[in-house]
């Protein structure tokens, strides 16, 4: 190839165009498609990433690239084009794009390797000199016998810290030649002092047999179908097949990838992973947003260079550069913190599909509970299935007990926090010390103040939600607003009509934690929840505690119900079935349904069956009693002659269009004229919704209008949806955001 005369590039900053750049002559060799350059733009000079080179360019009063940053290419030609799909569909500028594509700390390039200070022996030295010097400084021959001492060059911090000698010694010695300070890169490995126990392949059943050998198969074939549906029931070895998926596409020369829902990616699941692939070095990079921005520069050139061939990690990890991708896991598929909540608002599960079939590699969606859109896609043979119905060692699914709290209520007036079943079930347990989770989706003591006389409840005064009571030290004894962290002091009487009636209504993990300690006062209560978890070792010691047997019944909410693997857990109690059911939202059957399975699958991992009670007051809803039975298929068709009727998801897509300002009546006025100009605008095979009031109607003190638009055609849709807004002057405090295949419609 000649050398590059012409660049086209996106700049960092939102402009919405590809510009052209001439290439100085300097520079030629140096510059490609990915590369990061230095341009001059308007009267400054800014960032920008090289996304074609061409021999020619039409442009008038082109300028020169001022500098090349950072030394290769960083982004691939695939993951420009995956780069260029997400903008399409998601209907969201390119910069935007490019800042999920690169992470900040390589896009800047200003964070660099850590450099570190290594010592090594200089000059000889004979006797007589040593004795010398010994009589003069005896420190100084002191640190020298040990450096001479040395097998390796040894980072100068260390080895003053294991003699506790001073740098000053070390200085003289330099100075002296007898010693050599070289500097080195050092790999900041925020697993360096974990030990990883190697594994190795355990001896699969029949049905995981079966499944990997579809998935070598697909490895294989690059012309057969390459996206696989793994449908497994919780404890059906899952795991054990993307280990041994991996090890072959390793053995055939190419990489992988493994996303994990940001909530399951705990050190267990790092450690499986890490384990069975400790034979090879650095074999597995982690990303994860707890990242420092060191660890993740050199986590990522970790991966870039080609060093690691495994990366997993949670959504951003779809963009990992490895190269020669063989096979793309997504684990727990159906999960939606896949979705990304803000622009560009992607979601992973599908950006790996499509990664997929761009890399020409293998997608593997893997599930207990598949969305609604995978299992269809599997049922009109989009996607191929392959199902795994029995636990590891033939264990029995968990037993489910429905207990209807409305007849609980009759006996007991107030609301129940645990049924007298459920009580039962607890204290049989303790006796014979098996452990309890106890699953709350709702956090804080209290979820709202009401008062008795008048009715009032204390709202936020930012927000369309009532504030939650915490008795939590953070917010001790305060009201808090879960959306936007507003606080209060509790009144002493009731602001509104100045009684001494106020009660408190509804409760969290805060008050289940509590009520369970006083009926159980010799048990071990934990809670694990947003609020309990704020320190970053909380977390993991919270499970190694309950895993240790140290506590004997834990109380959280959707952070226990994923992933995690507990032997000794015999029970599982969900205190409220009921609070995804009655969201405005078409998927809370779906989610309640996905929420049971998923948290049923943490009982009776171990050698004892386990026990499910699913306390709710709508005993006979669908989700519930599938769940139930255990009978995904069931519950699958219903669902879906539903989402059908109504031509929602998977048989339509969805756009939801929000209009917010903090000005109520110019929010409610552009988004009515937005939807008059999207009926002009829409063909009719289009679904338009109406301009309503968003269910939470006002958030952040911004009050939300919503449109929702539905169609088959995706691309076309968001095309005609971005036009249209685009094309409208909306008043400047008027914030518009559009979201395809939204899974947040409050
Ligand atoms: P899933 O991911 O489907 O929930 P896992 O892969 O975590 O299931 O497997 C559940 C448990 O069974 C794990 O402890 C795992 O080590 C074990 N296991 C998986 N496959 C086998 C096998 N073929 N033989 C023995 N134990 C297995
Ligand atoms: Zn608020």
């Amino acid at each position: 190839m000649t050398n590059p005369s012409y660049v086209r590039v996106i700049i960092d900053r939102a402009i919405h165009r590809e510009l052209d750049y001439a290439v100085p002559e300097g520079l030629m060799n140096r510059v490609g498609v990915g590369s990061r350059v230095r341009v001059p733009f308007r009267e400054k000079s800014a960032l920008a990433t090289v996304v074609a080179v061409t021999e020619q360019s039409e442009a008038k009063g082109i300028r020169l690239i001022e500098a090349v940053v950072g030394e290769a290419p960083i982004l691939s030609e695939q993951l420009l084009e995956l780069g260029r799909w997400i903008c399409a569909y998601y209907c969201c500028p390119i910069e935007t794009v490019m800042r999920s594509l690169l992470p900040q700390v390589i896009r800047r390039a200003e964070v660099g390797w850590k450099k570190q200070l290594f010592v090594q022996p200089g000059r000889k030295i004979d006797n007589n000199e040593l004795e010398k010097l010994r009589k003069r400084a005896p420190r100084q021959v002191e640190l020298l016998e040990t450096i001479l001492r040395l097998e390796a060059p040894t980072r100068a911090s260390q080895l003053l810290r294991q003699t506790s000698l001073d740098n000053q010694t070390l200085r003289a010695l330099v100075k002296r030649g007898l010693v050599e300070l070289r500097e080195d890169a050092v790999i900041r490995d925020p697993h360096a002092n974990e030990q990883f126990i190697a594994t190795s392949n355990l001896i699969l059943n029949q049905e995981q047999t079966h499944a990997l050998k579809e998935i070598t198969h697909a490895l294989d074939s690059p012309e057969k179908s390459r996206r696989i549906l793994l449908h497994g029931v919780t404890g059906s070895g899952k795991t054990e097949i993307y280990l041994q998926a991996i090890r072959a596409a390793l053995d055939r020369g190419r990489t992988a990838i493994v996303l994990v829902p940001e909530i399951s990616l705990t050190p267990q699941t790092v450690e499986r992973f890490k384990g069975r692939f400790a034979d090879v070095q650095d074999a597995v990079a982690v990303l994860h947003s707890h990242l420092s921005e060191g660890e993740r520069h050199d986590e990522w050139h970790k991966i870039h260079s080609g060093r690691a061939r495994i990366v997993i990690g949670a959504r951003s990890a779809v963009f990992a550069p490895l190269k020669n991708l063989g096979l793309i896991i997504v684990d727990e598929e159906h999960e939606t913190t896949y979705k990304q909540e803000e622009s560009p608002r992607y979601h992973a599960r599908d950006v790996a599909i499509v990664r997929a079939k761009i890399e020409k590699c293998v997608a593997v969606l893997g599930s207990a509970t598949p969305s609604l859109e995978s299992y269809h896609n599997a049922a009109i043979g989009k996607y191929q299935l392959v199902t795994l119905t029995q636990r590891i060692d033939e264990k029995q699914m968990p037993l489910m007990r429905v207990v209807d709290l409305r007849q609980e209520r009759r006996k007991e007036k107030s609301a129940t926090i645990l049924s007298e079943k459920l009580r039962a079930a607890i204290a049989d347990r303790l006796e014979k010390r098996e452990q309890t989770i106890l699953f709350l989706n709702r956090r804080g003591f209290s979820t709202s103040l009401l008062c008795s006389n008048c009715g009032e409840a204390r709202n936020c005064p930012n927000c369309s939600v009532a504030l939650t009571f915490h008795r939590h030290p953070a917010v001790a004894g305060r009201l808090s607003c879960h959306l936007c962290g507003h606080t209060a002091a509790v009144p002493k009487k009731c602001p509104a009509c100045g009684k001494d009636a106020l009660i408190y209504a509804g409760f969290g993990t805060e008050r289940v934690e509590s009520t369970v300690s006083q009926i159980f006062p010799k048990a071990v209560v934990r809670r694990m929840d947003a609020d309990s978890m704020t320190r970053k070792e909380a977390y993991r010691e919270t499970l190694r505690d309950f895993r240790t047997g140290r506590i004997d019944i834990l109380v959280g909410t959707q952070m226990i119900a994923k992933g995690l693997h507990f032997p000794n857990v015999t029970l599982v109690g969900i205190i409220n079935a009921d609070l995804a059911l009655h969201l405005p939202d078409f998927r809370a059957g779906e989610r309640t349904f996905q929420l049971l399975t998923q948290v049923a699958g943490r009982a009776g991992r171990g050698e004892t069956s386990g026990e499910v009670f699913v306390q709710t007051y709508t005993p006979f809803s669908p989700s519930i009693q599938f769940a139930r039975h255990h009978d995904f298929s069931g519950y699958f068709q219903q669902e879906l002659e539903f989402r059908e009727r109504c031509d929602f998801p998977p048989f339509k897509h969805a756009v939801l269009i929000t209009v917010r300002s903090a000005h109520e009546g110019r929010a409610k006025l552009s988004a009515e004229t937005l939807q008059r100009r999207l009926k002009e605008a829409l063909p009719q095979e289009f679904i338009l919704g109406d301009a309503t009031p968003a269910p939470l109607e006002k958030l952040q003190g911004q009050f939300r209008f919503h449109i929702l638009v539905r169609g088959e055609a995706i691309i076309r849709l968001s095309r005609l949806v971005r036009e249209t807004v685009d094309k409208l002057p909306f008043p400047e405090d008027v914030i518009v955001t559009i979201d395809v295949d939204p899974y947040q419609l409050l």
